[in-house]
């Protein structure tokens, strides 16, 4: 697995203001958009595209534009619905599929309930959206679930990390055929007894949407 740490002041500083207890839901919101936006430029380092050439009002140019099929991005609900709009101002064109992925607070396992995504995922880069790698369960289940649909080049962007996490992952997929990079705004420093990422910024569902 390729880990991807994003250092750069202009996310550490909209992270700093994300963490803060006192930074209400919109202004929440309004960031993770804005955060997901500089990760995802570092996430589609690589995204496939095609040579074409376009006319200029003055000459031919040689150019690219992304190949098709078209990157398919996965928010895992509920939290990772607040990462898609920054998602899809970068990549427009891309398709939206849906995994809603639910974690039993006490086993902290995570399990599916629901998906909207394309029968088969073959020749599909995916970018699956999750704000938070805590346990690194929810993750692992998302992405063996793209696997089974045929996915073999997934990029998984996170807004934080706990190296918990990093490792279960990096231990679920080490013999994996399957290319997978993980995008991360910051490497957070251990999981706490209710696994919730520390210091975090709490629970990324309800500053986004409220406590429901
Ligand atoms: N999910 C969250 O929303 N926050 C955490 O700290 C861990 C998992």
């Amino acid at each position: 697995m390729n880990l991807h740490v994003a250092k750069h002041p202009l996310i550490t500083h909209k992270l700093t203001v994300l963490r803060d207890e006192s930074t209400n839901s919109p202004t929440f919101r309004q960031l993770v958009e804005e955060i997901v936006m500089l990760l995802a430029y570092e996430a589609t380092r690589e995204v496939k595209t095609q040579s074409v050439k376009v006319k200029t009002p003055v000459a031919m140019a040689a150019g690219e534009l992304l190949s098709k099929p078209k990157p398919v991005v996965v928010p895992i609900l509920r939290a990772g619905l607040g990462m898609l709009e920054g998602m899809t101002k970068l990549i427009p064109s891309a398709e939206v599929g849906f995994l809603g992925m639910v974690r039993d607070e006490k086993t902290l396992k995570a399990s599916t309930y629901a998906n909207r995504l394309p029968e088969s995922l073959t020749n599909r880069q995916c970018y699956v959206l999750d704000p938070m790698l805590a346990t690194g369960g929810t993750l692992v289940s998302a992405i063996n679930f793209l696997i089974d649909k045929g996915a073999s080049d997934i990029t998984a962007i996170c807004i934080l990390a706990a190296p918990e996490g990093v490792k279960v992952l990096e231990r679920a997929f080490e013999n994996s055929r399957t290319q997978i990079k993980l995008v991360v705004g910051a490497m957070d420093e251990k999981l706490n007894e209710h696994g919730y990422i520390v210091p975090g910024l709490g629970d990324a569902g309800d500053r986004l949407y409220g406590a429901v």
